[in-house]
């Protein structure tokens, strides 16, 4: 491990961390990055999967057009797809008119309407509240909820989701939006298999204990996911209970991606998607040739990926094909094989994919990212008020805390 003091300890190497110890490098502060994981990147993972490079974590650039990552991405020489998303597109879902899926959009489309004229002084709802009574497609709106929160709408903030920042522009990096974090953290000074077991700041430095070790610092930029935080009380000492309270009103949801290789690829159009099922939330979303591979990406969602990580990984090829021979008939599951799977739930370094806010829960984000005496400092995405959940998200708040954290140092 690197060793010695430095003047500032960033605890974790995901998108956060990452930009805060390259913001602090350029300003000519010592930092170190601690991770835990014998990468740097944390739930944003490339891996070589069929001959392509695969996020088995953040796929999308979402907010494109003013997220940072782009620009880093051009800069690594990495190719931009612009081509629009699956879920801009016109639908393939057998079984379903254009205008039924014409209005599940709006149905979608108007729940978050709901959620984003929630008045601020008025009491946050679950937004399970806000679907219309008895509505043809709230069944699908669940699911699909499992798919961007990893939660059943009963579960999250109405206030939250409104205050989300929705540009509706979502590109992808050819080469992987993991590789591009991980290559962001290229030369600085990073302590990979070090896990953190204590962030001791009674004294007069921070002490951080590792497994590797300890170290002093002057301050420190803690990026920990926000389930690792709620599930630790003893992770800070003195204990800061307003912290592991604030971390637990932002659990993260369960999201997880299946790659299947596919056989007679051709038939279906690049990134178009369909859903296995459109009356229940226990049901995956199907991204037939991402990026025009000749593969399928599964994507599960809330309880149903909890249940399936719980089955084990064999489970999770089971259900995909037994819902895609649904859709296409039993002959469909010749042509599949699984290529790559994480279960970022039963993950120790991560507990679940992206943070929600429970209902009720929406300030904690705030709460989360305050610093604490002026020298420790909180970033990751649950920290961010209206980009949560996302990589920019972590970056933004990377930065932030690495500006909170240069300033305290030089004035
Ligand atoms: C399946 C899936 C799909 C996603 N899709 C998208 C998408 O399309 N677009 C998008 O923008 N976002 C997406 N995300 C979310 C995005 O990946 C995350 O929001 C973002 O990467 C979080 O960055 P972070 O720095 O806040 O946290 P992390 O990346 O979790 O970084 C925290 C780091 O802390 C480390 N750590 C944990 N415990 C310890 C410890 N005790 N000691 C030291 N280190 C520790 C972890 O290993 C990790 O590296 C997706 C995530 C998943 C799982």
């Amino acid at each position: 491990m690197a060793s010695g003091d430095v003047e500032v300890a960033v605890i974790g190497g995901g998108a956060a961390g990452v930009a805060a110890a390259r913001r602090l490098a350029e300003a000519g502060v010592a930092a170190r990055i601690v991770e835990a994981r014998a990468r740097l990147g944390g739930r944003a993972w490339t891996i070589e999967a069929g001959g392509y490079a695969i996020d088995l974590g953040c796929g999308w650039l979402h907010s494109a057009e003013r997220n940072p990552w782009t620009k880093i991405a051009a800069a690594q020489g990495r190719t931009i797809d612009r081509a629009p998303p699956p879920w801009a597109r016109a639908t393939v879902q057998p079984g379903m008119t254009v205008q039924q899926s014409g209005e599940l959009r709006d149905a979608l489309w108007e729940l978050h309407e709901r959620a984003d004229a929630l008045p601020d002084d008025a009491p946050d709802r679950p937004l399970a509240d806000l679907l219309e009574p008895a509505g043809r497609w709230n069944a699908a709106l669940d699911a699909i909820s499992g798919y961007y929160s990893g939660a059943a709408l009963a579960r999250v903030s109405a206030r939250d989701l409104g205050r989300y920042a929705e540009d509706g522009v979502n590109w992808r990096i050819v080469e992987g939006y993991g590789a591009t974090i991980a290559a962001h953290g290229a030369g600085l000074d990073v302590a990979l298999d070090s896990v953190v077991t204590r962030i001791d700041h009674g004294g007069r430095r921070i002490r951080v204990e590792t497994t590797r070790g300890a170290f002093a610092a002057d301050a420190a930029i803690v990026t920990l996911p926000s389930a690792i935080i709620a599930a630790d009380e003893r992770l800070f000492a003195p204990a800061l209970p307003d912290k592991t309270r604030a971390a637990a009103g932002l659990p993260l949801g369960h999201d997880d991606k299946l790659f299947l290789s596919l056989a007679g690829a051709e038939q279906f159009d690049p990134d178009t998607r369909v859903f296995g099922k459109l009356d229940t939330a226990a049901t995956a979303a199907y991204q037939f040739r991402p990026l025009g591979r000749p593969m399928i990406e599964c994507y599960f969602g809330g309880a149903l990926a909890a249940e399936l990580e719980a089955a084990g990984e064999a489970a999770f090829f089971a259900f995909a094909r037994d819902e895609l021979a649904g859709l296409y008939g039993g002959d469909f599951a010749r042509r599949i094989a699984p290529l790559a799977l994480h279960g970022w739930g039963a993950d120790r370094f991560a507990r679940g994919a992206y943070s929600y806010a429970l209902p009720g829960r929406a300030d904690d984000r705030a709460i989360l990212a305050a610093p604490v005496d002026g020298r420790l400092f909180f970033a990751g995405e649950a920290c961010s008020r209206a980009d949560f959940s996302t990589a920019h998200g972590a970056y933004l708040t990377g930065i932030a805390a690495a500006e909170q954290a240069i300033k305290a140092l030089r004035g």
